[in-house]
């Protein structure tokens, strides 16, 4: 039976490509050292799959920063702006698109996210300006490459829908008028692919999110075309991430010859597509998760395929992973750290390529009794361990009832018992953290490394904590923070506090070009094991007669930012994360702490792919929130902070999370994100973040001045708050105490009109 994955990721076992790609925009390695190990991980990432036993090698998935980019690249639409200049390469022009350039002036084209991953994508621009042209030809050459290696090539591009549907049309452009010539571009390139290969594998995974009219149109024409061409070849139609339901009949009609489906998150749709699958149409299952880190349940998997195998041949199936492995971290056998038992649960992309293969074996019928029973052994093992199930968080999960969801009090009533914080008009405040400086990395670095005492890094924070109060005090802001100091990561610091997660120390996944993230992994139920910023907080606060916010991170965000266990709902995990993040809550208050902000940065990046599910999620995400928050007093002011998001989408969330205050990223918007607020006559404290953190540059008091007037025109004056838009971990001292001087100064100066 064969045997694939849709995609290997390739930042590198070591992040090698990120490093490449930093030393290379330094300007500290040459373009041809920064393909070279491009070509070096490519074929790194060939030879495990090949030797994991996989019937083909994925081409095409390597990229120098993002797949969507270089399809943008291989049709030439690269937008008028980033037009080459000499002595420019490709790659440059390629990366200018992607990160802008400071030197000349122009703005990166917009990056998003990817569905509903953590991985953001370059958004194609599109005008009627845009002339598309077959131009860029790495997909072929580096399937030749591999082709000319040995290996049994399976090249993966991006659909042309899916590339359509997430573009971005300038000045009103109708982007679908490319349609017909993005089909004839996708031709060519799929001709020239399958003349050196059995399978193309073209990724449509908007067939499994809400499609555009003129989406579905396209897909019909266009793929009437590839497969109709005499050299199309055996188109292999991916599809994954959700159910294809309302699509499926446009994936069954395609005419391509295979189909893939996920089966991790769309099983639902499975028997229609099985039922309904043409006699010349492969099809390949997805049954080896590509977005979590768990040991593939190999005997549960075996049945699925079994059950599939009854209506579909074996010579027509073929076993995949669910999606690309890009949002896997590679390797498990490089972590030292985690506890044995641990580890054994967890497999990475070069353990998924491996129990895809077996997979493929035992299916054909190889004796395989062995390797059976050793994953039987750790899948039980993971089922029954104490490590995982706490009969203490079951109890406390079960008592949870509505009461405890629920404020003591509406919030006109609260806003007047809170009026005892005595807090001016327009209170100003920050978002939490303040710079992370060279000497706070190292003291915790050494820290965590046994160099340094506890007493000691005790009274280095402390000391930290008091510079950052005076700091506060001398710009007068109005309601203080701690700042932050002893945090490395909002989630990672929480994790370290909470039974039920460990932490990889090379499991790194990436964002965006060479930025990458290690999710901590909840691999059991969670509880608070004691305070966790209860010290830092009340010793700020014993230091100032100003109020100092309790600041937390969310159910939500901890949740979205992980590698979440798999054998229960999400939603449940959620719920105990916010038990824990209660019981802090809970503590500050009793210490004396009045404002707790718990921040959901994430909170619109758990949301599902297609609209129809996301009410269901927005009931659990709420709920969690207000688990996490509602047990105050009245008296207690309770914020959140979010950062940008599409606030229309979730402004009725908002509404329901009923915290006292929110914090928004906006001033890059120019306060039009307000609008959502506005519209939604959302009824409480907002305060729109006036300056954007992301930029060096110092805002001057007139240009703060006219945000805050903007933000009025859409906010009443007693419910505006004035502050940054997110943390200035990232930041300078000296832009930060300039920025926040002017933003006090400006706030002071529309105070007078009032
Ligand atoms: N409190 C956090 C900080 O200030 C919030 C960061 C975030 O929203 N991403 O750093
Ligand atoms: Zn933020």
């Amino acid at each position: 039976m064969q045997t694939h994955i849709l995609g290997f990721p390739r930042i590198g076992k070591n992040r090698e490509l990120k490093k490449a790609l930093e030393l290379y925009w330094k300007k500290e390695i040459t373009l041809q050292n920064l393909q070279q190990t491009g070509s070096e991980l490519r074929k790194q990432h060939w030879k495990i799959q090949k030797d994991s036993g996989l019937s083909y090698v994925t081409t095409g998935d390597f990229s120098f920063y993002d797949h969507v980019l270089d399809v943008s690249m291989m049709i030439g639409a690269v937008p008028e702006r980033f037009k080459i200049s000499a002595g420019e390469s490709d790659l440059d022009v390629y990366f200018k698109m992607a990160r802008g350039d400071a030197f000349s002036q122009v703005s990166a084209m917009e990056m998003t996210k990817w569905f509903d991953t953590n991985y953001h994508y370059i958004v194609p621009e599109l005008s009627d300006s845009t002339v598309l042209k077959f131009s860029g030809r790495d997909i072929i050459d580096q399937t030749c490459e591999a082709v000319d290696a040995g290996y049994d090539a399976k090249p993966v591009l991006l659909g042309p829908v899916t590339y359509l549907s997430l573009s971005k049309s300038v000045d009103g452009f109708d982007k679908w008028l490319l349609a017909d010539k993005l089909g004839d571009i996708y031709v060519q390139v799929i001709a020239e692919l399958s003349s050196m290969c059995r399978w193309v594998q073209v990724d449509e995974p908007i067939l499994c999110a809400d499609m555009e009219l003129e989406a579905a149109e396209a897909f019909k024409k266009i793929y009437k075309k590839l497969n109709s061409s005499p050299d199309s070849g055996s188109i292999l139609l991916t599809t994954y991430f959700d159910n294809l339901d309302d699509n499926a009949d446009l994936a069954l009609n395609s005419g391509c010859t295979g189909l893939h489906i996920d089966l991790i998150r769309g099983g639902g749709a499975a028997e229609h597509i099985v039922n309904n699958l043409p006699d010349f149409m492969t099809l390949s299952v997805g049954v080896v998760d590509g977005r979590n880190i768990w040991t593939t349940d190999l005997v549960k998997a075996r049945k699925q395929l079994e059950n599939i195998k009854e209506k579909v041949p074996h010579e027509r199936l073929m076993i995949g992973s669910s999606c690309s492995l890009l949002h896997s971290p590679v390797d498990i056998t490089s972590e030292a750290g985690i506890d044995s038992e641990l580890k054994t649960w967890m497999s990475f992309a070069v353990q998924k390529c491996r129990e895809t293969a077996l997979l493929g074996a035992v299916m054909s019928g190889g004796e395989y009794s062995r390797e059976i029973e050793h994953n039987q052994e750790i899948i039980r093992s993971r089922n029954e361990s104490s490590k995982v199930h706490s009969a203490k968080v079951k109890e406390l999960t079960e008592c949870i009832d509505s009461s405890m969801l629920k404020r003591k009090s509406p919030y006109s009533k609260r806003k007047k018992e809170q009026g005892w914080l005595n807090l001016p008009l327009f209170p100003t405040t920050t978002i939490g953290s303040f710079p992370q400086t060279d000497e706070i990395r190292n003291q915790r670095r050494k820290f965590r490394n046994g160099e340094v005492f506890i007493e000691d890094y005790d009274f280095f924070i402390r000391n930290e904590i008091k510079k950052i109060i005076r700091k506060q005090e001398e710009l007068n802001l109005d309601v203080l923070v701690h700042g932050e100091p002893e945090r490395n990561d909002m989630v990672e610091y929480f994790g370290q506090k909470m039974h039920g997660f460990c932490f990889t120390q090379n499991g790194w996944v990436q964002s965006y070009g060479s930025r990458c993230v290690k999710p901590p992994v909840i691999y059991g139920d969670v509880f608070r094991r004691g305070d966790m910023t209860v010290d830092w907080i009340t010793y700020a606060q014993s230091l100032t007669g100003k109020p100092v916010k309790g600041m937390l991170t969310g159910p939500v965000t901890i949740l979205c930012w992980s590698f979440v266990r798999d054998d229960i709902e999400k939603a449940e995990v959620c719920r105990q994360i916010a038990l824990a993040v209660r019981e802090e809550v809970m503590s500050l208050e009793k210490a004396g702490i009045n404002i707790i902000q718990i921040d959901e940065a994430a909170f619109s990046e758990g949301m599902p792919v297609k609209h129809k599910d996301r009410n269901g999620y927005f009931r659990w995400a709420t709920d969690a929130f207000r688990l996490a928050s509602s047990g105050v007093q009245d008296k207690t002011q309770i914020h959140t902070h979010m950062c940008y998001s599409e606030f229309n989408e979730i402004i009725e969330a908002i509404a329901d999370m009923d915290a006292d205050v929110i914090s928004i990223e906006s001033s890059r918007s120019g306060m039009v994100l307000l609008d959502a607020f506005n519209d939604f006559e959302y009824p409480r404290d907002i305060g729109p973040g006036v300056y954007d953190i992301h930029s060096p540059r110092v805002p001057s008091v007139e240009e703060i001045k006219g945000l805050i007037s903007s933000a009025l025109e859409k906010i009443p004056a007693e419910r505006l708050w004035i502050n940054p838009d997110c943390g200035l971990k990232t930041r300078e001292w000296r832009e930060v105490m300039e920025s926040l001087h002017n933003m006090v100064q400006a706030v002071k100066e529309i105070r007078r009109q009032y």
